[in-house]
């Protein structure tokens, strides 16, 4: 078996005391390599740290993440595309849970990031909660724009209108949780050329691992649950989504 974890914030402080051995635990899992997406300038450094040391083994993005749309800055994200260190734009979105007085700021941020990923033929990594609503219009001002749904949390319909898109959906530790009939509803919908999978560590632990940190290695419940939706053997799920991670973003290792 082998696969990818498409989605997973490895620099973040929590992995500071054990990360050799999180990686350790990656590479014993089978994960061929991690695409490690950022929120800004300087986790996209941190993000670049962890490329240079593992080379093939972390790809990383950069982009600004909706929740701190102070920071945004054009000129300075131009500028670190053109170094071409970088796969993907990435996480940006539309995030309408926490703060709805910056929903048109998020807008105006998202679509000049969308520039930014037609500029550079990048795909995007995009954020979405609570901003289906949205979304759809904005992707259509840009029909070359490509990309992943990451950490999906839409139903059935949502997915229709990603996939109409030619998007990927990438599905998190969010598919094992109980209240999820939804997710999975998406899952059993979407193409298996479509899908990808992720651990968003060190966030959303899938069950039965659940409350504590989330790290690649445990990829596996996501890919067990996801297998069982769609009745496929999990390595051949693992390979498809595998080959799905190395297309979307233009990786040869
Ligand atoms: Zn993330």
């Amino acid at each position: 078996m082998r696969l990818a974890d498409s989605h997973a914030h490895l620099y973040d402080k929590k992995f500071n005391k054990d990360r050799e051995e999180v990686i350790e635990r990656a590479k014993n899992t089978h994960i061929e390599f991690i695409i490690v997406p950022s929120e800004d300038i300087n986790s996209a450094h941190k993000a670049l740290r962890l490329q240079d040391e593992y080379p093939d083994y972390f790809f990383a993005a950069v982009g600004f993440h909706p929740h701190d749309t102070e920071k945004f800055n054009y000129e300075l994200l131009d500028m670190e595309l053109k170094t071409k260190r970088y796969i993907a734009i990435g996480e940006i979105g539309l995030d309408y849970y926490y703060d709805k007085d910056i929903i048109e700021e998020q807008k105006y941020i998202l679509q000049k990031q969308f520039e930014l990923a037609l500029k550079h033929d990048l795909p995007v990594i995009l954020h979405i909660r609570d901003a289906f609503s949205d979304i759809f219009d904005i992707i259509d001002e840009f029909p070359e724009l490509y990309g992943v749904f990451h950490c999906f949390t839409g139903g059935k319909e949502e997915a229709e209108e990603v996939l109409k898109r030619g998007f990927y959906i990438s599905f998190s530790g969010i598919i094992t949780y109980k209240n999820a009939d939804k997710v999975r509803e998406a899952a059993d919908y979407t193409p298996l050329e479509k899908i990808l999978v992720e651990t968003d560590s060190p966030y959303l632990s899938p069950v039965p691992v659940r409350g504590k940190r989330n790290e690649p290695s445990f990829i596996i419940h996501v890919l067990n649950k996801l297998s069982e939706i769609k009745g496929i053997q999990t390595n051949k799920l693992a390979e498809i989504t595998l080959s799905n991670t190395k297309s979307l973003f233009k990786i040869n290792v």
